[in-house]
């Protein structure tokens, strides 16, 4: 046995499935999961010392690449001065202030420590807002584990064959409504029937938890302005997304003003922090100005706060996003040349920094399209990499990353691997 095998056996002893979240036990893949020991740049190692040139980039937070020394000393700096105090920080009115500059759909804004927070939190809020209870949902999207949301999700519920978790009351996924994504008719339909009982719609704008699925503009459109029509919530989760496709995020690129935003991962630059925000009409339901509660022991915490505060920082510097978005639609230009040339049923796309890879012959629009590509290949395509030292999402239906730290020879390298793999495959 090697070391991550090991490690893997001894966690199984006592962590349930050998790990803290489930889409990385490898159980849509098989075999066995890396251990990671440490991250640099562009690259991990795994506990026996192999290097992988990683587009998880821990699953979208990493837009800088590992242990950027600017992240990582502003994290050590901050924590000499104490880890926690559940007590207001000015590094919180920065980080608050600069979300608003950056976002100008977000008049106020409310830190979390996770996107199932964020995501929970906005909810539960536009319900309080509107009086309302019905929440609607779109097929294939994931918002994170609240009760109300593990109806028909993606990511981790869909590796492992369940888009609906078991624990959740019948009563309360009643209240869930899922329709497909981007249908628009289904929508109007919908509203058409039941609008003024509708809180909510929570979208993935752009969605990374059934592989990558674009919204089209139409369907777009169709949402923001069913919700103004009938008075309901339209809550972008742009937790994924978030100054990951484009500094002003999917609503930017969409030019559409959502009525609450969900922020994580880059938000936090690696640290365990995401926020919600929004009109402040809306916020200010929130306790203590208002009846809606939400709060957090760590919420706002300053050592995540610094990080988040050097990610977005650096990621507003003149180029920073072009430059990422080309690097990106290499990889992404290169995998369907190279698919070409080895008469492989494959296609890409990506936004900024993020992309989605299918073995299929189009580009997937909704959750069916995306069930009809072949996961056959998909796992021999990801274990062929891996072996090959490329590490790339353990599931068919993750989007990937590329970080400001993939050079040009990183992009050579991984698809120079990728032709090889292909023809294997
Ligand atoms: N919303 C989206 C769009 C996500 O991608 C995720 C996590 N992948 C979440 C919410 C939940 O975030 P967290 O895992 O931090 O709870």
């Amino acid at each position: 046995m090697n070391q991550n095998q090991q490690l893997f056996a001894a966690a199984q002893k006592h962590i349930p499935g050998g790990v803290n979240s489930p889409v990385r036990a490898f159980g849509s893949v098989g075999g066995t999961p890396l251990f990671i020991k440490k991250g640099e740049g562009a690259y991990i190692w795994d506990a026996d010392d192999q290097r992988y040139i990683d587009y998880v980039g821990s699953w979208g937070p990493l837009i800088l690449g590992h242990a950027h020394p600017d992240v990582v000393a502003a994290v050590i700096s901050t924590a000499k001065n104490g880890m926690s105090f559940g007590a207001p920080t000015a590094l919180e009115v920065e980080l608050a202030d600069l979300i608003c500059e950056m976002l100008p759909s977000i008049e106020q804004v409310r830190l979390v420590s996770s996107g199932t927070e964020a995501t929970m939190s906005a909810i539960r809020l536009a319900r309080g807002f509107t009086g309302r209870d019905k929440l609607v949902k779109f097929e294939g999207c994931y918002h994170g584990h609240a009760d109300s949301l593990l109806v028909k999700a993606g990511s981790g519920l869909l590796t492992f064959d369940n888009p609906s978790s078991a624990g959740v009351p019948a009563s309360v996924a009643a209240d869930t409504l899922v329709l497909p994504y981007n249908d628009v008719a289904a929508l109007e339909q919908l509203f058409a029937e039941i609008g003024d009982k509708i809180a909510a719609i929570i979208v993935e704008p752009i969605a990374g938890n059934m592989n990558m699925v674009q919204a089209s503009p139409t369907f777009v459109q169709a949402m923001r302005n069913l919700t103004i029509k009938y008075g309901a919530v339209l809550i972008y989760d742009e937790v994924m997304t978030g100054f990951r496709v484009d500094l002003q995020c999917t609503q930017g690129l969409h030019g559409i003003k959502p009525d609450l935003t969900c922020l994580g991962k880059v938000v936090g630059g690696g640290m365990p922090l995401a926020a919600f925000g929004g009109r402040s009409d809306i916020m200010a339901k929130l306790a203590p100005l208002g009846p809606v509660y939400q709060a957090g022991t760590l919420s706002g915490n300053p050592v995540a706060v610094a990080a988040g505060l050097v990610t977005l920082k650096k990621i507003r510097e003149i180029g920073f996003f072009n430059s990422l978005t080309q690097q990106t639609n290499k990889l992404i230009t290169g995998l369907i040349q190279v698919a070409k040339e080895t008469n492989t049923v494959f296609n890409a796309q990506s936004v900024g920094g993020m992309f989605g890879f299918y073995f299929s012959e189009n580009i997937p629009v909704s959750f069916a399209d995306v069930m009809n590509s072949d996961r056959t290949r998909f796992n021999a395509f990801f274990h062929g990499m891996l072996n090959k030292g490329i590490y790339l999402a353990p599931s068919a239906f993750e989007a990937g990353f590329v970080s400001a730290a993939h050079s040009d020879e990183d992009i050579l390298n991984t698809l120079a691997v990728a032709k090889i793999v292909f023809t294997e495959i």
